[in-house]
C-alpha cells in the first residue's frame, strides 16, 4: 500500500503488497494456478531442478494441487510416484515415448482400448516401432513371443469393452524373465480392486476421467510407478512432451476422490445385479461380465481382482441383427449412448468388434454397458422395455 501510491495505475494494479495471513485450514485442497513460479532470487532459480518435486520450477512440472493428487493417486494404487497428463490416451502415449525408441518392438494385447491400439499402428507407421498384437488369453505363452528387441508389454484388465481378464501375474514373470517391462491400463479397477504392483507391473496407466473424476466433465490420465528409474525417465517424456494438466481438473478429480470407493463399490454391486438378470434373458448368449463365468478370465478375476465396477459388455443372439440391436440401444432411456464411463450415468454403446480386432470368434453384436448410480431396478425395467422392441 505505501509505494503503490507514488507509481500509475497499471503497476499498482499489477503489483500488490498484500498477502493474506497464514493459517488458513479447511479441507479442500487450495487451486494453485501457475505457468511463471517465483524464486526469491538467482541462485535459487538456479539450484532449483525441475525433477525434484521438493520445491516449484514452472507450471507444467506441477503446482501444489497437482502434486497434491499426484501423491494421492500414487498412494492408491500403492505406488511411490506420479506424473499426470491431460487424458488417458496421454498417458498411455507417454509410457510409449519414455520406453520405446526406433527399432524397438511393443507387444499389446489384441482386446485393448482402440486408440491404444491406434497408436501403436502410428509408432509401427511413422516411428520405426514395431507393434505386434497378442490374445489377450496368452498368459505364460507370452514368453514365445518376446523378441530381443521387445521392450514394453502392454496389458489391460480386463479389456474395457470384450472384458477378457489376463492373467497378469504370469505375463509379469515371462516378461520380466526376459527385461521387459510390463504396462498395465489400470482404468476398470479405478486403482484398487486390482494391486498391480504386488502382481509385479512396472507401470500402471490410469484414465481419471472415468472414476476417479466421476462427473463425466474432466479429462485427465496418471502413470504410477514404484521405481525411481522408471519414473526418471517418464518425467524427462513428460518434460519433452509438454504434458501439462489444468489445476481447476486436478482440484474436480481431489474434490472427488474421498467418494471413490463408495461409488465404486455402488457401481460393482448394480452392475452385477444388472448382468445377472441379464443372464436369465433369452434374447441374450452371452454375458461378459469377469464376475460371471461366462466371461473368458473369469478364474482369474476371482483370483485376482478385490472388485468389478460398473462396466460390462453382453452379446446378443446371433439371430438379431445390427438393425435391430440398434433398436434396442435407442429403445432405452435412463442408459445414453456415448463413450466413457465412470460418471452417475448409466451408458451404452454397441461395438463392430470384428472392425477391431484380429481374431473375434463370437456371432452375435456385442453391447457394451456402464451401469451408473442409479437404482439398479429402474435400469433392469429400462432394458427389459428396449429388448421388447427386438420383437416389435
Ligand atoms: C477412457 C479410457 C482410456 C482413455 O482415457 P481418456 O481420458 O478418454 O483419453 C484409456 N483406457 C481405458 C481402458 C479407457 O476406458
Amino acid at each position: 500500500m505505501t509505494s503503490s501510491k507514488k507509481q500509475g495505475g497499471n503497476t499498482a494494479l499489477i503489483h500488490s503488497d498484500y498477502v493474506a495471513p497464514e493459517g488458513f485450514a479447511a479441507f479442500p485442497v487450495g487451486i494453485h494456478h501457475a505457468s511463471t513460479v517465483l524464486f526469491k532470487n538467482v541462485a535459487a532459480m538456479r539450484e532449483r531442478n525441475w525433477q525434484n518435486k521438493s520445491a516449484y520450477t514452472y507450471g507444467l512440472h506441477g503446482t501444489p494441487t497437482s502434486f497434491t493428487l499426484e501423491a494421492r493417486l500414487a498412494e492408491i494404487e500403492q505406488g511411490e510416484y506420479c506424473l499426470l497428463a491431460p487424458s488417458g490416451l496421454a498417458a498411455i502415449t507417454l509410457v510409449d515415448m519414455a520406453f520405446l525408441q526406433s527399432g524397438d518392438d511393443v507387444l499389446i494385447p489384441d482386446n485393448v482400448y482402440n486408440p491404444n491400439r491406434e497408436l501403436g499402428n502410428w509408432l509401427a507407421r511413422s516411428f520405426g516401432i514395431s507393434a505386434r498384437y497378442y490374445d489377450p488369453l496368452i498368459g505364460a505363452g507370452i514368453s514365445e513371443l518376446i523378441l530381443n528387441n521387445t521392450k514394453l508389454i502392454w496389458t489391460e484388465a480386463p479389456g474395457s469393452v470384450t472384458m477378457e481378464v489376463p492373467d497378469i501375474p504370469a505375463i509379469c514373470v515371462a516378461a520380466h524373465a526376459k527385461g521387459v517391462l510390463v504396462a498395465l491400463d489400470n482404468t476398470w479397477s479405478a486403482g484398487f480392486a486390482f494391486p498391480a504392483f504386488e502382481y509385479g507391473v512396472d507401470i500402471v496407466m490410469q484414465a481419471l476421467t472415468k472414476y476417479q473424476s466421476g462427473g463425466s466433465d474432466v479429462l485427465m490420465g496418471a502413470v504410477i510407478t514404484r521405481d525411481q528409474a522408471l519414473n526418471s525417465r517418464l518425467q524427462a517424456a513428460h518434460m519433452h512432451l509438454g504434458f501439462g494438466v489444468g489445476m481447476d481438473d486436478a482440484y474436480l478429480v481431489l474434490r472427488n476422490l474421498p467418494t471413490l470407493k463408495l461409488r465404486f463399490d455402488a457401481h460393482d454391486a448394480s452392475a452385477r445385479q444388472v448382468a445377472n438378470w441379464l443372464t436369465t434373458r433369452p434374447e441374450i448368449s452371452k454375458v461378459l461380465h469377469p464376475a460371471l463365468p461366462d466371461c473368458p478370465g473369469h478364474a482369474i478375476w476371482k483370483r485376482d481382482f478385490k472388485g468389478a465396477g460398473g462396466l460390462f459388455s453382453v452379446l446378443f443372439d446371433a439371430r438379431y441383427t445390427e438393425a435391430q440391436t440398434d433398436r434396442f440401444v435407442e429403445a432405452l432411456t435412463l442408459f445414453k449412448i456415448g463413450f466413457s464411463w465412470g460418471g452417475a450415468h448409466s451408458l451404452c454403446v454397441p461395438y463392430r468388434i470384428q472392425h477391431m480386432r484380429r481374431h473375434w470368434p463370437h456371432q452375435g453384436i456385442l453391447v457394451r454397458f456402464n451401469i451408473g448410480l442409479e437404482d439398479p431396478q429402474d435400469l433392469i425395467s429400462d432394458i427389459e422395455h428396449a429388448l421388447a422392441t427386438l420383437h416389435a
